[in-house]
Order: C-alpha cells, then sequence, then structure tokens
C-alpha cells in the first residue's frame, strides 16, 4: 500500500486527533503516504484534503475535538454518492481509507468497501459506547470524566441546599456514560435505556433514604431513557426534596482526551495501519480484555453492545 486516506465522521469525541497523529505517524514510519481528509465523506466527495507529513500532526494529541472536522453528509446512504466518493479515492491513487466514526460512519465505510473495490478500516469513536465489539470506544473515558466532574460539583451544591439534581448526560441508545458517571458519584440512582424505570419503586426508595437523613439526592438519566424533565415531573413532590434539573449538553463531548483515550487512540492507529499491511479490510479495532483486535464491521453493525446490568445493583447498594 502506498497511500491512504483518513477521515473523521459523524459526532465528535475527544481523542480523534490522538487517532489522526498515531495513523499518520505510524503510516509515514511504514513508507506510506497520508491523504486527510476534512468534514468526513464530505471531504472526500469535494476532494477537499491535505497530504499529511509526520510534522502535520505534532501538538494535536492533546486537543478536543477533530483537526479535519467532521460532518453528517446524509446523502452517502446512496449507492451513486458512494461510487463517486470511491472513484474520488482511486483518481488521487488513494487505496485504503481508515474512518474514525460511530456505527452509522461505519456502515457508509463498510458499503462503499463491498460496492467499489476500496479498503476499510474502522475505528470506534462515540463518547456514547454504543458500538459493539469493543469494550471502550474513542472518547468514551473523556466524557464519563467530564460527567463525573459536572455531577460531583452538583453534589455539592445539592448537600449544601438539601436538594435533588436530575443530571441529564449523553447516551442516545445506551446507558454506559449514565450508568458509569452514577458508580462513580455515588448517585443514587442511574435511568439508562437498557432497563425500564419503575418510578413508584425509585420514588419510594428515595423517600426512604430522605427519612434515613440523606442530605442530597441525584438522579442520572441518559437522554435516551428519558428527558430530564420527565423524570422530574414523575419524582418531585413524592421524594421529600426540591428538585433542580441540570442538562450537560455538549459540555460532555469537548475537552482534552484523557490519558485513557490517548493511550486507546494511539494503540488503535498503530493497530489499524498493521491490519492494513496485513491485507486486511472491513474490520474495526477493537479493545477487548486490554488487547487490540480486529473484528469483522458486519459483526459490529449485526450485534447489540451489551451494559453490564449488575451494576445497577451496585450503584443502588453503594449510594
Ligand atoms: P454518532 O456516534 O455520532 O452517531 P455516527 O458515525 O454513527 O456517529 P451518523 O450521523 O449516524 O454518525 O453517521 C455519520 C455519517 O456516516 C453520515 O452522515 C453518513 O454520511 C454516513 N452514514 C450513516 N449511516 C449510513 C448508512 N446507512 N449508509 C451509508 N452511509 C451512512
Amino acid at each position: 500500500i502506498k497511500r491512504i486516506g483518513i477521515i473523521t465522521s459523524g459526532g465528535d469525541a475527544p481523542g480523534m486527533n490522538a487517532v489522526i497523529r498515531s495513523v499518520t505517524r505510524t503510516a509515514v514510519s511504514e513508507g506510506i503516504e497520508v491523504f486527510a481528509f476534512f468534514r468526513g465523506y464530505a471531504g472526500i466527495l469535494d476532494k477537499e484534503y491535505k497530504k499529511f507529513n509526520f510534522s502535520d500532526v505534532g501538538g494535536i494529541m492533546e486537543k478536543g475535538g477533530t483537526i479535519l472536522r467532521t460532518a453528517r453528509v446524509p446523502e452517502f446512504k446512496l449507492p451513486e454518492i458512494r461510487k463517486k466518493a470511491a472513484d474520488n479515492l482511486k483518481e488521487l491513487g488513494v487505496e485504503a481509507l481508515i474512518v474514525i466514526g460511530g456505527e452509522g460512519s461505519l456502515t457508509g465505510a463498510k458499503l462503499m468497501s463491498e460496492e467499489n473495490d476500496i479498503k476499510v478500516i474502522g475505528i470506534p469513536g462515540s463518547i456514547d459506547n454504543d458500538i459493539s465489539g469493543t469494550d471502550m470506544c474513542i472518547g468514551v473515558d473523556t466524557c464519563l470524566n467530564t460527567s463525573v466532574d459536572s455531577i460531583q460539583k452538583l453534589k455539592d451544591t445539592a448537600s449544601s441546599h438539601e436538594r435533588a439534581f436530575i443530571v441529564e448526560v449523553m447516551g442516545r441508545g445506551s446507558g454506559y456514560i449514565a450508568l458509569m458517571s452514577a458508580l462513580a458519584t455515588g448517585a443514587e440512582a442511574a435511568i439508562i435505556p437498557e432497563n425500564p424505570v419503575d418510578y413508584k419503586a425509585l420514588g419510594e426508595r428515595l423517600w426512604e433514604e430522605r427519612k434515613r437523613g440523606k442530605i442530597n439526592s441525584i438522579v442520572v438519566v441518559a437522554e435516551g431513557a428519558a428527558s430530564a424533565y420527565t423524570v422530574a415531573r414523575h419524582l418531585e413532590n413524592r421524594i421529600g426534596f426540591e428538585t433542580r434539573i441540570t442538562i450537560l449538553g455538549h459540555i460532555q463531548r469537548g475537552g482534552s482526551p484523557s490519558a485513557f483515550d490517548r493511550i486507546l487512540a494511539s494503540r488503535m492507529g498503530y493497530e489499524a495501519i498493521q491490519a492494513l499491511l496485513e491485507g486486511e479490510s472491513n474490520v474495526m479495532i477493537a479493545l477487548n480484555r486490554s488487547s487490540m483486535e480486529r473484528v469483522a464491521i458486519d459483526k459490529v453493525l449485526t450485534e447489540k453492545k451489551d451494559l453490564d446490568l449488575d451494576l445497577i445493583k451496585l450503584t443502588n447498594t453503594l449510594s
């Protein structure tokens, strides 16, 4: 392989820059040229790219967001648009594409590859940790740390005023961030899409805990399970606390990546190039039990990511 392309696509995640750095430096050290396309699939369609050398990716590992920017390109669902992208890549002599993104981005990559004979390697980038086949995605740990830091601050003021806070965190299809941030902050409960909530039972438990002397109550809710307003409507007047709502929102997408995300990104970027050198295509690089693995993108897209629901019980027991 002489030349590869790289894009970041879909929702951004802290650590994407560290992947771009790792892919570029590993490729260049193997004598492979790197064309970095801007704004995801849009940059391939518009041929908006820059050739990246070792020094072009200096000082980016610690930066949040993605220097390549990202975009949603709905027309990529059409085969003729994917063909145009593949033709552009071929015209530029790009033999393989590395795609950092979520399930949507991986779907586009897989289809373009199968229909047009372009090699693709996926790297899971998603703050929700909703991509199956890998224990962790790029950006999850940083997002979790941001959520934990924010919830901890809310807990301070909740205790001073003896209030309940309903905190809405990111996670459309996955309760990972909600559940883990609840566990890490000692929140009273996590409401997540994987486990239907019984508001009556939850209200009774929080009221019992209030009577036992608790001076605050924190309920973390994943955006995909319910809105914080809905949860508040169900719980206020029932739990003995005045209730406040906080929606963390996009703050969870930003920030300098954590050490864990920088290391994961560096390992995944390196592994993506090794996979290409060994002739692989249509695989996603994954972290499984501390090791780098390659999982067929087809398998990633057909399996549902599980969440260890025993952690709900643990969160409730320890709160
Ligand atoms: P996030 O974690 O933010 O959801 P994602 O990669 O899943 O990340 P999407 O917006 O779903 O984000 O997808 C990103 C881009 O991938 C889309 O704008 C589109 O260009 C392409 N894409 C998504 N779904 C498909 C599909 N079914 N077929 C072809 N291309 C797709």
